[in-house]
């Protein structure tokens, strides 16, 4: 036999008005409505409302307490009618609130430097004017006479008593379609173009989304909610990584053998850089505070200049010249003059 006093966390000397108030709480927390798809949750639920089904009666309660009393059983609807008796409203079958929706909005990499209020435009499915969002003519469900639900009384372990369970034939509506709407074809909904504005926060990720409460679809119980993507339009010369941002610097065989002061293009205009003398291809120089700003943080990423050593495709006969002249001063051994060009037609079309 389970422990109902451990299950709502009270002693057995509780107070009715003790074991009222442990289960509100714990009713409130494991509700399914609260939890969906969690079935611990559901399992939690139907253990807490168990135990107030016995301990909330002084009779039950006696009997359990002397070991007397068989465990109970309850059904899913009976959990939410416990449920509604304590609380004065049903929950478990309310009106469907309308669907969450995603959108997407497109920014610049700049925009994410201070945040940017940006317009969202996208489609919603509203309650169609046609019909009154009633979907055409309705008639009310001879199963149940309208109310959406079926009861029947069973004979249950403490005596008689109502079960009520979704109408199967009008799926809980109460009525069924007599005459569908030509506007929304019965659906009672129809998709309209909306635009609302959202605050992209600085440093946002392409992976978070932007929760707009009350904008997704309306539904019979309230709207859902609007989720925003963010989309960074490519930059001409930045590449974002998180926080960071890459700059691929192109520089020539002479900047890199005996240095270069260049200019980099940051977020907030050009940034003066010194390269070296000796800087190989692939050195990465990081310029820290010039990145994104880290997103709910503080400070900014970093701005990585990563080097790319061009080699000369084609070369002007006098810097030939002074190349070879370069090759004979530090020792390094070329192919003569002439026999790249006889070779060409073998290797190269
Ligand atoms: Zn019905
Ligand atoms: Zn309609």
């Amino acid at each position: 036999m389970k422990d109902y006093y451990a299950i709502l966390g009270v002693s057995r000397e509780a107070t009715q008005e003790e074991i009222k108030k442990a289960y509100r709480r714990l009713a409130l927390q494991h509700h399914p409505d609260r939890n969906p798809g969690d079935k611990e949750a559901e399992e939690r639920f139907k253990e807490i409302n168990e135990a107030y089904a016995v301990l909330s009666d002084p009779e039950k309660r006696a009997q359990y307490d002397r070991g007397l009393l068989g465990q109970p059983e309850l059904r899913t609807e009976d959990l939410f009618d416990l449920f509604a008796q304590v609380f004065g409203f049903r929950t478990g079958r309310t009106a469907p609130r309308g669907e969450d929706l995603e959108a997407l909005v497109e920014v610049e990499l700049q925009d994410l430097l201070h945040g940017k209020e940006a317009e969202v435009a996208y489609a919603r499915l509203v309650p169609c004017e046609a019909c009154g969002g009633q979907g055409g003519k309705r008639v009310a469900c001879p199963t149940c006479g309208g109310r959406g639900m079926v009861e029947t009384y069973r004979q249950g372990l403490f005596g008689a008593f109502v079960s009520r369970s979704t109408c199967p034939h009008c799926k809980g509506q109460g009525h069924l379609l007599a005459e569908a709407c030509p506007v929304c074809r019965g659906r009672g909904r129809v998709a309209r173009e909306e635009r609302v504005s959202v605050k992209i926060p600085p440093g946002m990720g392409e992976d978070h989304l932007l929760r707009v409460p009350g904008y997704g679809n309306l539904g019979p119980g309230g709207p859902g909610d609007l989720y925003v993507r963010l989309k960074v339009r490519p930059h001409p010369y930045l590449e974002r990584e998180g926080a960071d941002l890459v700059y691929r610097l192109q520089i020539g065989l002479a900047q890199a053998a005996l240095g270069a002061r260049v200019e980099v293009p940051g977020l907030e205009g050009p940034i003066p850089l010194e390269i070296p003398p000796g800087t190989g291809h692939g050195e990465v120089f990081e310029l820290p505070g010039e990145g994104l700003p880290h997103p709910g943080g503080r400070g900014r990423g970093a701005l990585r200049v990563v080097v790319e050593l061009v080699v000369p495709k084609k070369l002007s006969p006098k810097a030939r010249e002074l190349l070879r002249a370069y090759a004979e001063e530090v020792g390094e051994e070329v192919a003569p003059e002439g026999f790249w060009g006889k070779l060409k037609g073998f290797f190269r079309k």
